[in-house]
């Protein structure tokens, strides 16, 4: 009993605000479709959310809708549909996992919120490809379905320095955005609304960042696993006051508490990891649960580190946009991701690294063409490479990781 009780995971108390904020979200999104107003955008998730909230849009991202049915493991029942629709198993699960279960009329929202019965209808649908051109793919399904305007921007990829060319480029892109979605909101952009949105987005931005920066702390405050639940807010309400409020007055005091009162997320942290790519969202607990057990924390991610937007600047909020989407990591040439990581690894002080190969998504899977060697080589941290999905769980096997994870967690012991 003893030793059950060591192994628990240690709860976040901000947790309970986080869980009342992300229904207050999607109870405003259920009533403006029902009411019939304020229009709604759906934006992949680093789209140009700024600027939609600045024309009075509510913003719904179909992403952390396919994040909640590979967390609730919906998407094992619901890829097959989409499959049989002509939706490959090799693409991306969020996708195949989100349009099978509208074919199916299935949503995690009706389990979490009384009275939700659907996702919100949008009035219009806004992508950048700046991660992939699956999200393309994937508005455009729902766009023809209800036939609403699909539009966006189509981004750079494998970017070694973020020049000025790009930075016009893509301002430009979201610029020419602006017609067409004044046409649908019925009211100009009004400027100075859209500096306040990017300077909320940019405080939410570095407060996130702050947020991360606390597993610099040894023993670390909170792992990647916690990092996945409460990075919601830094991803569905960027731009609004209430992520600030979250991350400045209840998770960001908490973590702080934690390293003064010597608490760590990991009891007896004795490795520390870094998670490059996607989670596994149908494994999350088990993982977090093993890497428990076995006194590693894992410190810090790529993926949770994707919403920090440290160029937006409200002087000068098109460019400003475009740049931050654009110094994306998944738009970056291996190259500058190799430097970064390298950076990750001293700033962390991470002794391994876990790659996670993901099937339907080649975009945020830095493994296929050596770059873990390379890595290896340059900075002397060992990784291994996990196959498994975000979604679709028939792409991994527990046993295989579990025993793959045991193994390089015995032989960091050993180096050390
Ligand atoms: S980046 Fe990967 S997980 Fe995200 S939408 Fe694209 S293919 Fe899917």
């Amino acid at each position: 009993m003893a030793d059950a009780k060591k192994t628990e995971i240690k709860k976040i108390a901000a947790a309970r605000t986080l869980r009342k904020l992300m229904a207050d979200h999607f109870y405003e999104l259920d009533r403006a479709v029902k009411e019939g107003g304020p229009k709604i955008a759906w934006c992949t998730s680093v789209g140009p959310a700024e600027l939609l909230r600045a024309m009075g849009f509510l913003v719904y991202f179909p992403e952390n809708h396919g994040a909640m049915l590979g967390a609730t493991r919906m998407a094992t029942e619901t890829i097959p549909t989409a499959n049989a629709a002509g939706y490959s198993p090799e693409v991306c699960s969020y996708m195949t996992s989100d349009i099978g279960a509208f074919l199916r009329g299935r949503t995690p929202l009706s389990d979490a919120y009384e009275g939700i019965t659907s996702i919100p209808k949008p009035d219009v649908l806004v992508y950048n490809t700046n991660q992939c051109r699956d999200v393309q793919d994937w508005l455009a399904w729902y766009g023809r379905h209800w036939n609403r305007p699909v539009i966006g921007i189509e981004c750079y990829c494998g970017v070694a320095d973020v020049t000025d060319v790009h930075v016009s480029g893509i301002a430009g892109q979201i610029e020419a955005l602006v017609p067409t979605l004044e046409g649908i909101a019925g009211e100009k952009l009004d400027i100075d609304r859209l500096r306040e949105t990017v300077r909320l987005s940019r405080q939410c931005s570095d407060l996130w960042k702050e947020v991360l920066e606390t597993a610099t702390a040894r023993p670390s405050p909170l792992t990647f696993f916690d990092g996945t639940i409460h990075m919601a807010p830094a991803v569905v309400m960027r731009g609004t006051q209430t992520a600030i409020d979250y991350y400045r007055d209840e998770l960001l005091p908490e973590l702080k508490a934690r390293i003064a009162d010597g608490v760590s997320a990991v009891e007896g942290e004795q490795h520390r990891l870094y998670w490059e790519g996607m989670p596994i969202w149908g494994r999350l607990r088990d993982l977090a649960m093993q890497f428990l057990e076995l006194r590693a924390c894992v410190v810090a991610s790529t993926y949770a580190n994707s919403w920090i937007f440290t160029s937006l600047d409200d002087s000068d909020p098109f460019n400003s946009m475009a740049r931050a989407y654009t110094e994306l990591f998944i738009v970056r040439s291996d190259e500058y991701k190799e430097k970064y990581l390298r950076e990750m690894i001293d700033t962390f002080a991470v002794d391994g690294i876990i790659f996670h190969d993901c099937k339907t998504c080649p975009n945020n899977t830095n493994s296929r063409h050596g770059m873990a060697q390379r890595l290896g080589e340059q900075s002397g941290i060992p990784s291994i490479t996990i196959a498994g999905d975000l979604n679709d769980l028939r792409c991994y096997s527990d046993e295989q990781a579990k025993t793959q994870i045991e193994a390089f967690l015995e032989q960091l012991g050993e180096c050390n």
